[in-house]
């Protein structure tokens, strides 16, 4: 049979795999343990760290989604960052992006700390400074595009011919678009991974993540990594987040359409002073995106006029915007990262990385388009009074 549309493989994950009952959606399986037939002999899961019927058709799933060999469920998107460490040895070299996602980036600068490999933090877009990380010879390559808050775009197909040649690993974080709006196996890369904490569940009720491989072998020393050190993810978050994903290629139409017209109305407003949005003609990497994603993305951060003042009033007074970190489900959610996601980081290197205390960003949902603006205007013009 031909290659499957991608909303195809997300609705019909698992569909009829119930021999027993002709259940039309897959059991969720909570058993910690599975029998064996008898002495010595096997079946295919034998213990649900290791392996489990529920798990194993969410990784599938994904897996298909992103047209790799092999899917790992992990407990958290963290982990699943943890997981791809495992690749890394005391004299291997990892270079990652200056604004990779803070959790990430903690947990590279934590782990290079105690020495357990070497670390090279670059802005990927400054290409004597990415040949200068190459030319450390690194293990491994971290790509994460479009960037959080400010959505800047590196070239994934690009970057990882000259991470290749330089003898290098590719992973790619693709939480921010989902394999829907971007397949980074497909520009080269040899690992991706999400946070299915966001738009893959989509319901804001799951923490969880996956790491999908283009090989085979390399998905089988991760996925045999990752039953070794226990961060694979519970049946019952798997079941969720198999339930969210069959939606996820409607959802994400639909929050294209509210995001690209959330954009065009902050552009026009007067308590506007910059949009942060792929989609937007002046946006620097406006034509990368066209090439490399399948549209612009969902998220969009922007610089509001009269300062923290305006930005306390905004928040007050919008009513269909929760204040609240996190991104990617069915809800709108708005954030301030300068207190929120980047507090960690200090006032200056927050203003060099162009986050300012006017930067706020949103996460626009799939709420009638009309009362998600009429909420944005009334709330922006309380903020300039
Ligand atoms: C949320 C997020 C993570 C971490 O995922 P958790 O599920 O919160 O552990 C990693 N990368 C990006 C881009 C994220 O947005």
């Amino acid at each position: 049979m031909s290659e499957k549309k991608i909303a195809t493989i997300a609705v019909r994950a698992g569909l009829n795999s119930d021999q027993q009952h002709g259940g039309v959606i897959p059991a969720i399986h909570l058993s910690s343990t599975y029998a064996l037939k008898g002495f010595n002999e096997k079946r295919q899961f034998d213990y649900s760290r290791t392996g489990n019927p529920t798990r194993a058709t969410f990784a599938q799933a994904i897996a298909d989604l992103e047209q790799g060999a092999v899917g790992i469920v992990t407990s958290t998107g963290m982990s699943a960052v943890h997981l791809i460490c495992q690749l890394l040895s005391v004299e291997d070299t990892v270079v990652i992006p200056h604004d990779c996602y803070g959790g990430s980036f903690r947990l590279f600068t934590h782990l290079a700390k105690r020495g357990q490999f070497n670390l090279v933090v670059v802005d990927q877009n400054d290409q004597t400074a990415l040949a200068q990380a190459l030319s450390t010879k690194p293990k491994l390559v971290l790509i994460e595009t479009p960037s959080n808050p400010l959505l800047r775009l590196v070239d994934i197909a690009t970057i990882t011919a000259q991470a290749h040649q330089a003898g290098a690993l590719v992973a790619v974080d693709n939480t921010f678009l989902s394999p829907v709006l971007q397949q980074p196996l497909l520009l080269g890369a040899d690992i991706v991974f999400h946070s299915t904490t966001k738009y893959i569940n989509g319901h804001s009720d799951v923490v969880g993540g996956v790491v999908v491989t283009k090989e085979q072998a390399l998905g089988e020393e991760l996925a045999w990594w990752a039953n070794c050190i226990g961060i694979t993810g519970s049946a019952f978050d798997s079941y969720l987040a198999l339930r969210g994903l069959k939606t996820l290629p409607i959802r994400m139409k639909q929050h294209q359409i509210n995001a690209n017209a959330v954009a065009q109305f902050l552009v026009q407003h007067d308590a506007v002073a910059q949009v942060y949005f792929p989609g937007l003609a002046d946006h620097p990497q406006h034509e990368l995106a066209k090439q490399q994603q399948n549209d612009f993305g969902v998220m969009m951060s922007f610089e509001i006029k009269g300062g923290v003042a305006a930005v306390k009033t905004l928040f007050a007074r919008l009513q269909l915007f929760t204040l609240a970190q996190s991104l990617g489900g069915v809800e709108s959610l708005i954030s301030h990262p300068s207190t929120m996601t980047h507090a960690g980081m200090a006032v200056e290197a927050q203003l060099v990385a162009g986050i300012s205390a006017s930067l706020v960003r949103l996460s626009v949902g799939i709420e009638d388009i009309a009362d998600i603006l009429a909420d944005l205007s009334q709330a922006l013009d309380a903020s300039q009074q």
